[in-house]
C-alpha cells in the first residue's frame, strides 16, 4: 500500500481581502518527487510555506507523517523536514561550519555533527571545500553548500523552493543531479517549485500545474506536456496553437481540414483544439493544409514561423538544421502533423 507522507485537505492562504492559495487538495507519496510548476505569482511559494509549516493556512486541515499540523505538532514535524530557498545567505565562515550549523541548533553531541558534515561533503564530492571560506563560493558552489546544509539534517521531506532560478545551465544540472540522488539513496520525498516545465519533467513522477492560486491539472509529466486539462495550463506548458472550434457532424474544421473528434466530444458544441508548435511539419511538396509563411524569425537553434491558412494562424517551430532557409515569408507550404499530436479539451 503506499502511505501519503502529505495529505492537505482544503488548505487555503488569504493576506488581507487578496485570496492568494483558493482552497485545494494535495497527497504526496513517500518517497515521491512533486513538481509544481506555475507562473511567477501563482502561488508557488505560499503552498510550500503552508505545507512547510512556515506560514499559517488560512483554512483547512493538513496532515504530514499521519499527524495533524497543528501548535502541538508543529515543531517536531518541522524537524522532520527541510527546505531550501533560491537564494540562501551562507554565513561569512568556511563550508563546514556553515553545514554543521543546521545541526548545531539541534544540539547534536560534536563528533555526530562532525561525522555528518564529513559525510555529506563526501557523499556530493565536496570534501575538498571543506575549509574554503564560504563567501569565495561560485553562485551554483554556494546554492550546493546550502542544499548540504539541509540534507545533513536528514529530512524526510524536502521542499525546494525555485532551487536553481539563480544558477547557470552547468550548476544546475549538478544540483538537479544532487537532488534525484538524495531521492534514490533516501528516498526522501521532494516537493519542487519551478517555473520551468522542463526542469519539472527532469526532476518529477508528477507535475502539478498551479495558475492563480489553484491546481488546474496533477498528472504525469507525459500527460502535464501532452495532454493539458485547460487552456491556461496548455499556453504554460508551451502551447502556441489553441484554436476554439464548433464541433459540426462530430467532426472540427480548421481552415479547411476535417478532423473527426474523440468519442468523448461529440456531443459538444464547441471544443478547443490544440497543437503544439514544434509537432507542426512543414513541406514544399504536400501536407493536410496548404498556407502561406507570413513571418519567419530565427531563435538559436529553430525557426520560428507564422503559417496562415484560410485566416486562420499557425505557429510553427521547425529545427533550423531541417529547414535551413528554406521557409522565407510569402512561400507556399503545406502543413502536416501526427493524428495524436493534435489535443482536444472542453470549450468553455
Ligand atoms: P510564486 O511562488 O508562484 O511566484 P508566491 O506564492 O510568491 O507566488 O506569491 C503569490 C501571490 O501572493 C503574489 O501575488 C504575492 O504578491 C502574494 N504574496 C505572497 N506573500 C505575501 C505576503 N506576505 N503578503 C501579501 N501578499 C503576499
Amino acid at each position: 500500500m503506499t502511505e501519503n507522507i502529505i495529505e492537505a485537505v482544503n488548505i487555503s492562504k488569504t493576506y488581507g481581502k487578496k485570496t492568494v492559495i483558493k482552497p485545494l487538495n494535495l497527497s504526496v507519496r513517500k518517497g515521491e518527487i512533486l513538481a509544481v510548476i506555475g507562473p511567477s505569482g501563482a502561488g508557488k511559494s505560499t503552498l510550500i510555506r503552508m505545507l512547510d509549516g512556515i506560514e499559517p493556512m488560512s483554512s483547512g486541515d493538513l496532515f504530514i507523517f499521519g499527524q495533524k499540523l497543528c501548535k502541538s505538532s508543529r515543531y517536531s514535524l518541522r524537524g522532520r523536514m527541510g527546505v531550501l530557498f533560491q537564494k540562501t545567505v551562507l554565513f561569512d565562515r568556511s563550508v563546514e561550519e556553515n553545514i554543521s550549523l543546521g545541526l548545531s541548533y539541534r544540539h547534536l553531541p560534536s563528533a555526530e555533527i562532525k561525522s555528518r558534515t564529513k559525510d555529506i561533503l563526501e557523499r556530493m564530492g565536496m570534501s575538498e571545500y571543506a575549509k574554503r571560506s564560504a563567501k569565495t563560493l561560485s553562485g551554483g558552489e554556494g546554492q550546493r553548500v546550502a542544499f548540504a546544509r539541509v540534507l545533513v539534517t536528514r529530512p524526510e521531506i524536502l521542499f525546494l523552493d525555485e532551487p536553481t532560478a539563480n544558477l547557470d545551465p552547468i550548476a544546475t544540472a549538478v544540483l538537479e543531479e544532487m537532488i534525484l540522488k538524495e531521492n534514490r539513496e533516501n528516498k526522501t520525498t521532494i516537493i519542487i517549485n519551478t517555473h520551468d516545465q522542463a526542469q519539472g519533467q527532469r526532476l518529477a513522477d508528477r507535475i502539478a500545474v498551479m495558475i492563480d492560486g489553484e491546481f488546474k491539472q496533477i498528472d504525469s509529466a507525459e500527460d502535464v506536456i501532452y495532454h493539458p486539462k485547460t487552456e491556461d495550463a496548455a499556453r504554460f506548458v508551451g502551447f502556441q496553437n489553441i484554436f476554439s472550434l464548433f464541433v459540426v457532424n462530430n467532426s472540427v474544421n480548421i481552415g479547411g481540414y476535417e478532423i473527426p473528434l474523440p468519442s468523448e466530444f461529440t456531443c459538444a458544441e464547441k471544443v478547443l483544439m490544440m497543437i503544439r508548435a514544434e509537432d507542426i511539419i512543414l513541406s514544399k511538396e504536400s501536407g493536410k493544409l496548404r498556407g502561406t509563411v507570413v513571418s519567419s524569425v530565427r531563435r538559436g537553434a529553430f525557426i520560428e514561423a507564422g503559417v496562415e491558412v484560410n485566416g486562420v494562424m499557425f505557429r510553427v517551430s521547425v529545427k533550423f538544421r531541417d529547414a535551413g532557409n528554406e521557409f522565407n515569408a510569402g512561400d507556399a507550404v503545406y502543413l502536416n502533423w501526427k493524428d495524436d499530436a493534435v489535443h482536444f479539451i472542453p470549450s468553455c
